[in-house]
């Protein structure tokens, strides 16, 4: 009764969201926080079995969800998003009655649930899905078609979420610890999905492909890319054994696959060893050609660059540097690294995977063009920053932060790096918080108290002042009778990041706050070192 009570009250919005700021609806929280009726069961299983009918752009199926009981409650929320509809609610053989509301379905679950029992329940849907807009960043279905006038699709919907296409607790904090993905197409197509094909069943018209997915997953990890397939494949020897490398492109497309595929393994090394060993060995990895840029879904990288280096053809860094990969490979596989194994529990923290991925690419340039080289492309895409609002997002609401979390959260980490000053040791750092976090959702927090450990700095006014606030720290000085006085300003309290600069020929750190500091110098001008996110100025 109580619990029925509950059910309806939350239903009708007696739920109690303290939000000021009011462009943000109720929607928006039941979206994007860990809600009451979300909190109380912890993702096990997902097998989503569909049929994907092209011709109608048409999906149907079910997804089996298996959870474990944290405490007791009998409403649970389910994300589906309209237009798809739930047909139907099953848990061991009773429809379960739910009430919908926009894309939250509130199900209640008739047997009682015990804490610590393992339970599930299968959520029918059916619908004509949100078709992608501006893939991957407006995602959802592209339906498109290849030059051959074959089908072409693929999902994506990183932000939007999973619940644009299936049913399932779509907040990035919980993670199921394997997935199924049953996908049933038109026999002349394939299905690719996550994880490691595991079957194909066949009937007079359809093709089923049963994948397996033996790893935590997010939600926007999972996808299906649907279309007239080649295979080709090799082995990676990587720090955990033999690595499974699987590649699907369009057969117009193979032998430039074949040649511009040969990052993956350049890929690896570099990666590998700035992180350590590649998170999902037992799901192996695969590139799968899609008809929009590309996304990191997990073991099933997408790609769709063009088989060109840079990205799209252009080096974001205007350091010449970017055009020596191939963007997309690079990128989104360092997502394996970051986003992947590690995860956001909220996309206010998106920066745990842009900012290091977006870092990872000058560490592929470091590893295979040098320390020199990587600097350049780091530095070089300094000038993509915008400083419009802070990197840190809004919690609870689904709302990232700032497009600044890819190449300030570079710029960001290139500066620890100078701080830590020793990149053997920064590489361990590196590879530590991969074996801390790993398989793990974690908030910035986290991240944060780990680098300080890790580098074992108080870094507490330095990731408030990058992530924080727009404000980028200003050095400020004069020279003069031999001695250097300076300060920062524009910054929060207690910054105080020694920083590298050159006086005359000498190099030297000073260790600048918000009070002026004087110290004899030789010589008459002052460089900051450009490996440091900060500015400068003579008065
Ligand atoms: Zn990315």
């Amino acid at each position: 009764m109580r619990n029925s009570l509950l059910f309806i009250l939350s239903l009708f919005g007696v739920i109690c969201y303290a939000q000021r700021d009011l462009s943000y609806t109720k929607a928006d929280f039941l979206r994007g926080s860990i809600t009451p009726e979300r909190e109380w069961w912890d993702l096990n299983y997902y097998h989503l079995d569909i049929e994907v009918e092209p011709d109608k752009k048409f999906i149907s199926g079910q997804n089996t969800i298996r959870y474990k009981v944290l405490k007791e409650n009998n409403v649970m929320q389910i994300d589906l998003q309209p237009p798809m509809k739930i047909d139907k609610v099953i848990s061991e053989g009773e429809e379960l009655t739910y009430k919908s509301s926009g894309n939250v379905h509130l199900i209640l679950l008739n047997k009682e649930q015990k804490k610590g029992d393992f339970n599930a329940l299968t959520i029918f849907y059916s619908g004509y899905p949100k078709e992608a807009v501006r893939a991957p960043w407006d995602g959802g279905f592209s339906w498109k078609k290849d030059s051959n006038g074959n089908h072409f699709i693929a999902t994506s919907c990183q932000g939007l979420g999973a619940s644009v296409w299936w049913p399932n607790k779509d907040h990035m904090y919980d993670e199921v610890d394997s997935m199924a993905i049953s996908v049933k197409v038109p026999k002349a197509l394939m299905n690719i999905s996550n994880g490691r094909l595991r079957k194909v069943e066949e009937d007079t018209t359809t093709k089923t492909y049963h994948w397996f997915v033996n790893n935590p997953i997010n939600n926007y990890g999972v996808n299906v890319n649907i279309g007239d397939y080649v295979h080709f494949d090799e082995k990676y020897m990587g720090e955990k054994g033999e690595l499974d490398l699987d590649y699907y492109v369009l057969p117009e497309n193979l032998e430039k696959a074949k040649e511009q595929f040969k990052q993956t393994p350049m890929m690896l090394e570099a990666f590998e060893h700035w992180f350590g060993p590649y998170p999902f060995y037992e799901d192996g990895f695969k590139l799968v050609e899609v008809p929009y840029l590309g996304m990191e879904h997990q073991s099933s990288v997408t790609y769709g660059n063009g088989y060109e280096n840079g990205y799209r053809g252009t080096d974001l860094s205007e350091s010449g540097w970017g055009l020596k990969f191939d963007f997309i490979i690079i990128h989104e596989a360092g997502h394996e690294w970051f986003a992947n194994s590690i995860t956001y529990k909220d996309i206010a923290d998106m920066w745990i995977h842009e900012g290091f991925t977006a870092y990872s690419e000058n560490l592929y340039v470091d590893y295979h063009f040098g320390k020199q080289a990587s600097a350049d492309y780091v530095i070089g895409t300094r000038k993509r920053i915008q400083n419009d609002k802070p990197i840190i997002g809004r919690y609870n609401l689904n709302k990232k932060g700032s497009s600044d979390m890819y190449y300030k959260g570079a710029n960001i980490l290139h500066t620890l790096r100078q701080l830590v000053e020793d990149d053997d040791k920064w590489r361990q750092v590196l590879r530590d918080m991969n074996k801390t976090f790993h398989h793990q959702t974690v908030t910035t927090l986290q991240v944060e108290s780990f680098l300080s450990k890790a580098t074992e700095k108080d870094l507490t006014a330095f990731f408030e002042q990058y992530l924080r606030t727009t404000k980028i720290p200003t050095l400020e000085y004069k020279i003069k009778d031999g001695k250097l006085k300076y300060r920062y300003t524009n910054i929060v309290e207690g910054f105080d990041m020694p920083v590298q600069i050159k006086i005359g020929d000498s190099e030297k750190w000073i260790f600048p706050s918000a009070k002026w500091k004087t110290e004899p110098v030789k010589g008459n001008s002052l460089q900051v070192d450009r490996d440091f996110y900060i500015e400068s100025k003579s008065l």
